[in-house]
C-alpha cells in the first residue's frame, strides 16, 4: 500500500494543462502554407501527390475534411509550398471551415440557447460508422488521466436516451447507416452532432467507395466537423471546447 502511495506521489499531476504548445516531432498538425504554394508552382505539384484530392491547385486551398496527414505533398514540395507544424490547433466547425486558403469563414460556436442549455455538462454517444478505429483510440484515449475530458463536464455515455449528441467517426458505411440514424434519432431533442476525422467529414480514403456515404454530413446534420487522421486527442479538446464557447486558455489545470 505504501509502495502505491509513493509511487503515485512520485507520478504526480500527468493531466496536461491547456494550451498545451507544440507537439513534438514526427507529429503533423496545422499545415503552413508558403508564398510558393500561393502564387508560384507549388500548389500544383503537391496537388499531384495528394491520392485523397485534399489540394485544389486552381483555387489553391486544402481542404482538411480531406486531408490524411500524410505529408506527401510537403515532401513533393520540399517544404516550399506546404509545411506541417506541431501545432495541434486544427480549424473546426461547418465543413467549409476546414478548408484553408479559401474565403474567409468564422468558426461556428454552438447557439447561445444551446449552450446555455447545456450548461457545463456534455454528454455524447459515440457511434463508429466503418472507419479505422484510429479515431475511436483518440476518442477513447480523452478519458485518460492525460486528457480529463470529464474535467471539463465532458463524458462518454452507453446509451443514446442519456446523451445530448452524437459523436460519430468513420465514412458511414452503408450497413452502419441505419443504426447511426436510429442512434441520433433515439436523442432528445435538441442534439448535436460531431463527426471527427477525414473519414467522417469526406469518406476519406474510402470516398467514392459504393460502401460507404462519403461522410456523416451526407446522412445527419452536422454540428461540428474535427479534422484529423486520426485527429489528436488535444485537437478534439480544443474544438469541443471552442465550440462550447469555452475558451481553453481560461480552463484550469484539473
Ligand atoms: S498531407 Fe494531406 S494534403 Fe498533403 S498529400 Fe497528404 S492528404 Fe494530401
Amino acid at each position: 500500500m505504501l509502495e502505491s502511495i509513493l509511487k503515485r506521489a512520485s507520478v504526480g499531476n500527468v493531466t496536461v494543462a491547456l494550451p498545451a504548445g507544440d507537439l513534438p516531432s514526427p507529429f503533423r498538425g496545422m499545415p503552413e502554407v508558403g508564398e510558393a504554394f500561393r502564387t508560384g508552382g507549388a500548389a500544383a505539384t503537391c496537388a499531384k501527390a495528394c491520392a485523397t484530392d485534399a489540394i485544389d491547385p486552381e483555387k489553391r486551398t486544402i481542404d482538411l475534411g480531406r486531408c490524411v496527414f500524410c505529408g506527401l505533398c510537403e515532401e513533393a514540395c520540399g517544404g516550399e509550398g506546404i509545411r506541417f507544424s506541431q501545432n495541434p490547433r486544427l480549424p473546426w466547425g461547418k465543413r467549409e471551415n476546414l478548408v484553408l486558403g479559401g474565403s474567409d469563414v468564422s468558426l461556428a460556436p454552438a447557439s447561445a440557447d444551446l449552450r446555455s442549455l447545456l450548461g457545463r455538462s456534455l454528454h455524447l454517444r459515440e457511434v463508429s460508422a466503418g472507419g479505422c478505429n484510429g479515431c475511436d483510440l483518440e476518442a477513447q484515449a480523452l478519458g485518460n488521466p492525460i486528457f480529463d475530458l470529464q474535467r471539463f463536464g465532458i463524458d462518454f455515455v452507453a446509451s443514446p436516451r442519456h446523451a445530448d449528441g452524437l459523436l460519430v467517426t468513420g465514412p458511414v458505411s452503408k450497413n452502419m447507416r441505419e443504426a447511426l440514424v436510429k442512434t441520433y434519432e433515439a436523442i432528445a431533442e435538441p442534439r448535436i452532432v460531431i463527426a471527427i476525422g477525414a473519414c467522417a467529414a469526406s469518406g476519406g480514403i474510402f470516398r467514392g467507395s459504393y460502401a460507404v456515404e462519403d461522410g456523416v454530413g451526407n446522412v445527419l446534420p452536422v454540428d461540428l466537423f474535427i479534422p484529423g487522421c486520426p485527429p489528436h486527442p488535444l485537437t478534439l479538446l480544443y474544438a469541443i471546447l471552442g465550440f462550447l464557447g469555452r475558451s481553453p486558455e481560461k480552463i484550469p489545470r484539473g
